[in-house]
């Protein structure tokens, strides 16, 4: 692949060190990167325009390197659908990018309380039989500008509404986030910065469908964040029926992975099951569940299915949900029964944009 080095570039897409080498290179005192990124990422400054504050030197490296048909430009994403929830506790957006593609991004939460659910990609290329982003196939990985820019789209909705911002983050929306591991951890490391989004590591989680290489990576890496890798099935079988990549990463590979961190990392997995009636939710599944995880410090999300139109799948009631996570209890394993959010809203990753794909016959390209 090449790239047009005159092409304009999204200052988002800049760590704090390559804006810092930037500055360098222009001749500008190191410390003014310090001033313009908090204002750009702390300050969430669209247009710096109004930046009356900077000093000359800075002033005038903007007027001459940011804005329309110049070297930088600040990436902004438009809604093309903004829906809340009946009860208020969920919100999706629809973003639309420069190219015409679409990711969702979705907040959740209570006051002060939030978590946005961010995409990585354009579609996802991993194919879970019961994920509408599955079912569109991939288009393309998302930069790490377009990544922070969710983040920046969600704190922005949520000043408006008077809220102090985000808690808590989760790679967890369209795409499978260490398939586009480079741009992914480009982006957390700015989303971290305390200089600017300050959303620390620990708040962070990156959700995988088991790429054994990018699980391997993280761990030799020592990257910070949270790790939470989707199963939803215990043997080879049963988990490749749902997650056709289970094909290239076998279950036991993906086991070992997860092991390797752990021994590396010493960090807790949180496991994601998503439970779907009669598919994956007897008391003997549960039980094969925890057999993976004995020696990991490990902890279960338990997700009744959210419905899909291209999967005839439903999500399994409540009795044995129950049922299922106390066989977990009994064998040692903590887990938790994750609410089933904004189902109003499609909350499920890649809902919206398919319902939206469908209505306008935008093309969607498998690879
Ligand atoms: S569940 Fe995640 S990994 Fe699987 S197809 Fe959907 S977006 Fe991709």
């Amino acid at each position: 692949m090449t790239t047009d080095d005159t092409a304009p570039r999204s200052l988002l897409d800049l760590t704090f060190a390559e804006l810092e080498r930037e500055f360098v290179t222009a001749g500008l005192p190191p410390r003014h990167a310090q001033s313009f990124w908090r204002v750009l990422h702390h300050g969430l400054c669209q247009d710096f325009s109004a930046a009356v504050d900077f000093p000359p030197p800075l002033r005038r490296w903007v007027a001459e390197q940011v804005g329309e048909g110049r070297r930088f430009f600040v990436e902004a994403l438009t809604a093309m659908t903004d829906i809340a929830s009946g009860d208020g506790q969920t919100r999706k957006f629809l973003l639309h990018l420069a190219d015409g593609q679409s990711v969702e991004t979705v907040v959740m939460g209570f006051k002060n309380r939030h978590t946005a659910c961010l995409s990585t990609q354009v579609g996802c290329a991993m194919g879970c039989v019961f994920c509408a982003t599955g079912q569109m196939g991939f288009v393309r990985h998302l930069r790490p500008g377009e990544i922070v820019a969710q983040v920046r789209h969600a704190q922005r909705a949520l000043r408006a509404d008077g809220d102090e911002g985000l808690r808590n983050l989760v790679l967890m929306g369209m795409g499978e986030p260490l398939h586009n591991y480079d741009a992914v951890m480009t982006a957390l490391e700015t989303i971290s910065d305390r200089r600017g989004l300050n959303l620390g590591p620990s708040r962070i989680t990156i959700s995988t469908v088991g790429v054994v290489p990018g699980i391997l990576r993280l761990a030799a890496e020592q990257r910070p964040y949270r790790l939470a890798v989707s199963l939803h099935g215990a043997t080879e079988q049963e988990r490749s029926a749902l997650v056709p990549a289970s094909q290239r990463w076998p279950l036991a590979e993906l086991m070992a992975a997860c092991r390797t961190y752990f021994t590396k990392t010493g960090r807790r997995i949180f496991f994601e099951w998503t439970l779907i009636a009669g598919t994956n939710d007897s008391p003997a599944q549960a039980k094969r569940l925890a057999g993976l995880l004995i020696g990991l410090d490990a902890h279960v999300n338990l997700i009744p299915l959210n419905p899909t139109g291209g999967f005839t799948g439903i999500a399994t009631p409540s009795t044995p949900v129950r049922a299922f996570q106390k066989t977990l209890q009994l064998a040692g394993i903590p887990s938790t029964v994750r609410q089933r959010r904004g189902i109003d809203v499609a909350a499920g990753c890649g809902q919206l944009r398919s319902t939206r794909l469908r209505a306008e016959r935008l093309p969607s390209v498998t690879v």
